[in-house]
């Protein structure tokens, strides 16, 4: 994984989220719809598609909790 968040797509992210996390899993439990916990600290920038770009289209801003029940990443195969 030499891939690199840059700061710039934080940024980004954390604009379109207005600094909320933008998780939408059910099966996290804890939040039904969208997860709104605040990006803060260290929230993850997390791909849709496992080997995807970090590209804005292909990216969620997603709290630790969340992060942490969230498929591991590259290890997502259909
Ligand atoms: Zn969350
Ligand atoms: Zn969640």
């Amino acid at each position: 994984m030499a891939e690199q968040v840059s700061a710039k797509l934080r940024a980004e992210v954390l604009e379109r989220a207005r600094g909320r996390c933008e998780c939408m899993m059910s099966t996290c439990g804890d939040h039904q719809g969208r997860c709104h916990r605040p990006l803060e600290g260290d929230w993850a920038v997390h791909r849709l598609r496992a080997g995807g770009p970090y590209a804005l289209s292909n990216v969620l801003g997603m709290c630790p909790a969340c992060h942490r029940k969230a498929p591991e990443l590259g290890s997502a195969r259909r």
